[in-house]
């Protein structure tokens, strides 16, 4: 096997060039996406998939059509082509509008000169359609068993008829049709298996990585996440010369509230405190985050905050936290939090110095009566 002599059986070339064509796919998207998280992007992984996924299918339809536009068979890599949009719909599940599908299937026709055919119109109605039903089943049949049989059953249909828009264009041979109908059967078999397992170790890679830094009980991310973020985010502060505000609070006589009601009703008045913070949070700025540091004290980190900006949002947590009653079959429990804030300064070395001036000033709002904010 040379350059010259290439032996390996078209099919089997076909299914190395598909799988190939996903992986590095897959690869790069992972590599984009930890990319965007190391610069703190915001971007969820949804619209990172949705955008990179829309945008490498595109280009890579577009650019295998260019090699064969206007031959006789200009068909030849429209397995390659429908595979690819299989994936997007169905597994990337993007859900794709009609103001926007409509040009783009335009702008193909276009550039594949199949305007003037009402048997390509055809077939770019069908393919609008395939696209709409396989988001539709994603979403209906996830996690069900049958959930290959329907989607083998609509690839195998709409595959069935794609083909033969295409056998009414070009006039070519029955043979022809069913044997590029049941390879790209097959091929639709191969990418959900392929794909199901390329999501499954991705799957459980997110899951360890959300278990390592978030807390199991209030779903906030963990002391280990405040360590790595308050690294970065100190030593960012220095580099742009941008302020970095930390606020600290601690729950008041939470002893006494497990001592009272026990730990069951401890642990929802932990579980209902965090929530309302993450409230406010989301109301507010999504750039403030959120830590657990330990048993009933938690930390929030204000990037680009000096103290007057975050003031506002520092007083309406401790509001909200203060509002806060959790029934019980007895009594009404009312928390109370007290709270220390500070801005990083010159004078700070490391961030354990800016988390102990923080500290102090928690403390101080305990020592003058709880239910306090020390701010400087
Ligand atoms: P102060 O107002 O001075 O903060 O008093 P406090 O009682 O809140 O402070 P202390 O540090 O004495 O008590 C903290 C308690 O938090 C002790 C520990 O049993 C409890 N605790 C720590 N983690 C958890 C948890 O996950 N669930 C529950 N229910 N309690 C916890
Ligand atoms: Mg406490
Ligand atoms: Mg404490």
């Amino acid at each position: 096997m040379t350059w010259s002599h290439w032996q390996v059986p078209p099919f089997e070339t076909s299914v190395f060039f598909v799988l190939g064509v996903l992986t590095l796919y897959w690869v790069s998207y992972n590599w984009l996406a930890t990319w965007l998280h190391n610069r703190r992007s915001k971007l969820s992984d949804d619209v990172i998939n949705t955008w990179y996924g829309v945008i490498y299918m595109l280009v890579f339809v577009f650019s295998i059509q260019t090699l064969v536009i206007g031959s006789q068979d200009a068909w030849q890599f429209m397995n390659f082509q429908l595979i690819a949009i299989i994936f997007c719909a169905y597994f990337l599940n993007i859900h794709v509008s009609y103001y926007f599908f409509f040009p783009i299937v335009l702008i193909y026709m276009a550039f594949n000169g199949s305007l003037g055919y009402w048997q390509s119109w055809g077939h770019a109605i069908t393919l609008m359609v395939f696209f709409w039903i396989l988001n539709d089943i994603r979403v209906r049949c996830h996690g069900r068993h049958s959930v290959f049989a329907v989607y083998m059953l609509v690839g195998m249909s709409f595959g069935g008829l794609l083909w033969l828009w295409m056998k009414f264009k070009f006039a070519f041979t029955w043979t022809t049709f069913w044997q590029e109908w049941i390879y790209l059967v097959i091929f639709e078999a191969l990418l959900f298996v392929y794909v199901s397992m390329l999501f499954h170790d991705s799957e459980i890679k997110v899951r360890l990585a959300k278990f390592a830094s978030h807390d199991a009980l209030t779903q906030t991310e963990n002391f280990a996440a405040y360590t790595s973020a308050i690294e970065n985010l100190f030593a960012e502060s220095r580099k742009q010369e941008q302020p970095l505000t930390m606020m600290m609070f601690d729950i008041d006589h939470f002893k006494q509230i497990n001592d009272t009601y026990g730990h069951s009703v401890g642990d929802q008045v932990l579980r209902e405190v965090s929530s309302v913070v993450q409230t406010v949070i989301a109301a507010n700025d999504d750039q403030i985050s959120f830590y657990r540091t330990g048993g009933e004290e938690f930390n929030l980190l204000f990037p680009s905050y000096d103290l007057d900006a975050a003031a506002s949002v520092v007083h309406q947590i401790f509001a909200a936290v203060n509002h806060v009653t959790i029934e019980t079959d007895t009594d009404q429990i009312h928390v109370t939090i007290s709270v220390g804030v500070a801005v990083a300064n010159a004078d700070d070395r490391s961030p354990m110095d800016f988390y102990n001036r923080v500290d102090k000033n928690l403390y101080h709002s305990k020592r003058h009566g709880r239910m306090l904010i020390t701010m400087d």
